[in-house]
């Protein structure tokens, strides 16, 4: 029952650098539809998983 080493190191290594070259998985966000990648904070509006995660600006009521 030793299922090591059916593929060397190597081989592993390059077939995964190929997988790795994909292009990020972009979805539309729900809210401001804004192209993102998909399991990412939405840079526009601060939305992820359908929930307000950053606060959103309101005319700048902050000082900082
Ligand atoms: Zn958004």
């Amino acid at each position: 029952m030793s299922r090591s080493r059916r593929h060397s190191h190597m081989r592993v290594a390059r077939r995964r650098a190929l997988q790795k070259a994909e292009v990020p998985h972009l979805v539309p966000c729900p809210k401001c539809k804004t192209l993102r990648p998909a399991h990412h904070l939405c840079p526009n509006c601060g939305t992820y998983g359908g929930r307000q995660v950053l606060p959103l600006e309101e005319g700048g009521r902050r000082a900082s």
